[in-house]
């Protein structure tokens, strides 16, 4: 038999391969684990994006729930008390024949682990609709483009993501609430603050951008060619590149150079 998934061969009786069981069991867990952070996106005065959700002053809440979320959370539900009864082979649609009340997150998590996941007739169906749905809470959560690292949690050192109008941050593993303007200044001081610390221009003109102080790579190559930065084969020093910033030179006016080919191998 082929996978119904990925089209390579697999046992005979099975609707999935190996490698697909998988992909699929953790697909079920991840979105389990994602009950908690959708509910708590219900909140529209919560900034949308965020497994750990920032609250936001918003000047005129258009709803005071997310309809979105509410949707997403509705068919998530349906598709997983769905998908049990099939791997229990009780018939999809006939739920009065269901007995079993458990919450969300427990029957996802019960489909993952279900012995049948890779046998019964319709997993690769199941598998389609199922990731369809992990990206649509995906998007939900963590608009992609929004979100980036900022730095690490002053306690724990784990490494935080913010979108741009976060204010704070919660920490995913030890829960400190941080300001992320702090985060980002802590992490470029670590970088600023050692002389060892050496980068592109592209890499430092980002930590500089990231921690709220738009700096364009370009500048930071005009001032490496003007001789005023700190370079050695291993990089722009991210000590000189502060100094000079803090010194108040101009970083904006500057005449935009046309790139040579050479320059994408700069370091
Ligand atoms: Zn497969
Ligand atoms: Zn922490």
């Amino acid at each position: 038999m082929n996978c119904q998934n990925c089209r390579t061969m697999t046992e005979e009786g099975c609707s999935l391969c190996e490698t697909c069981e998988m992909r699929l069991a953790g697909t079920l867990l991840r979105l389990a684990r994602d009950v908690t952070p959708l509910h708590d996106s219900l909140d529209a005065t919560l900034h949308p994006g965020g497994h750990s959700p920032v609250r936001i002053q918003t000047a005129t809440p258009p709803t005071p729930i997310r309809l979105d979320v509410l949707d997403l959370i509705d068919m998530l539900d349906a598709t997983a008390r769905e998908l049990w009864r099939c791997l229990d082979g009780i018939d999809a649609l006939d739920w009065r024949k269901d007995p079993r009340m458990e919450d969300l997150e427990a029957t996802l998590i019960a489909c993952a682990g279900h012995p049948k996941l890779a046998t019964f007739a319709d997993a690769g169906l199941y598998m389609h609709i199922i990731n369809n749905l992990a990206r649509k809470v995906d998007l939900a959560l963590d608009p992609p483009e929004q979100r980036r690292e900022i730095g690490t949690c002053e306690l724990c050192e784990i490494m935080l993501t913010a979108g741009p109008n976060d204010q704070w941050v919660t920490c995913p593993v030890c829960g400190r609430e941080q300001r992320a303007q702090t985060v980002k200044l802590r992490r470029l001081k670590t970088l600023c603050w050692d002389d060892g610390r050496r980068g592109s221009a592209a890499e430092i003109a980002k930590a500089f951008t990231d921690a709220g102080i738009a700096l364009k790579r370009n500048t930071v190559n005009v001032w490496r060619k003007r001789g005023k930065l700190d370079v050695t084969p291993d990089g722009i020093a991210y000590s000189s590149v502060y100094r000079l910033v803090i010194s108040g030179e101009p970083v904006d006016e500057l005449p935009c150079e046309k790139t040579k080919p050479s320059d994408e191998l700069d370091k």
